[in-house]
């Protein structure tokens, strides 16, 4: 395969708030997928959205998809903070070619991941058979906000939207909330990972080569934040038949997200 073909399923453009990154706009990410043979990205939305919800920060990332091509995908945000405010704006952009799944993130909106105060975007996820998106993460004793969003408080809106395709970013952080996100992407069928960020786990690709086969995780960077070369060099590197690392690197991602690529 000559053409470029990797997805990465976790990137980010625009305003990064209190995160820092030199390369933040959407020329940029383009520059950087060419350089590196990445063919499309899922920008796992940009600040404005999920700070002040996505009737801000969406427009720019529709600009976005049309200047790349259509390269750059694309989730809107739901803060439980505004209830169903977002989700308003969301039902108007439903059928947007770009237009790929919802973003939440319980430590930033500081609601726990198990409130009730989410079932309107669980149930906006499934009756719209969209994906939906949850950072996750383990115990941080520098960001204790972390466990508002450990992997097992998903596991009660698993079991009542089990069709509902629900992807676990980061999976789950490290440690104990690592093992927690694998074992819910082993036991249920539409759970997903992706390894974007700094969980630099030795051997986590071999370790994960099940789930890889089964379409279960998939390659993410957290660009601009983290170099995309860190992830495609373990994943092209690790001990996992090439039919394996095509599926971590592209695959799983387009059956998840449903790309017409
Ligand atoms: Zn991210």
């Amino acid at each position: 395969m000559k053409a470029p073909f990797i997805i990465d399923a976790h990137v980010h453009t625009g305003f990064m708030n209190g995160f820092f990154a030199e390369e933040t706009d959407a020329a940029s990410l383009v520059r950087r997928m060419d350089s590196l043979g990445i063919a499309v990205s899922v920008n796992l939305c940009d600040m404005i959205s999920i700070t002040r919800g996505p009737a801000s920060g969406v427009p720019a990332l529709i600009e976005d998809f049309e200047h790349s091509d259509g390269r750059i995908y694309y989730c809107g945000t739901f803060d439980p903070g505004r209830g169903t405010e977002d989700l308003r704006y969301l039902e108007k952009i439903l059928g947007q070619p770009g237009f790929r799944g919802i973003k939440i993130h319980p430590p930033w909106h500081k609601v726990s991941a198990d409130s009730h105060s989410y079932e309107p975007v669980w149930k906006f996820a499934a009756d719209n058979d969209l994906v939906l998106v949850s950072h996750t993460w383990s115990y941080s004793s520098y960001n204790p906000a972390q466990a508002l969003s450990l992997p097992g408080l998903f596991e009660g809106w698993i079991k009542k939207y089990p069709k509902t395709r629900f992807l676990m970013t980061h999976a789950g952080g490290r440690g104990d909330g690592h093992a927690q996100a694998v074992r819910l992407a082993s036991d249920y069928e539409n759970v997903y990972l992706d390894c974007a960020g700094d969980i630099y786990i030795p051997d986590l690709f071999v370790k994960l080569e099940k789930l890889a086969d089964g379409g279960k995780i998939m390659f993410g960077s957290d660009w601009p934040m983290m170099d995309p070369r860190a992830h495609m060099s373990h994943i092209m590197l690790a001990g996992i038949p090439a039919g394996s690392k095509l599926k971590v690197l592209r695959t799983n991602a387009v059956n998840l997200y449903r790309l017409p690529v």
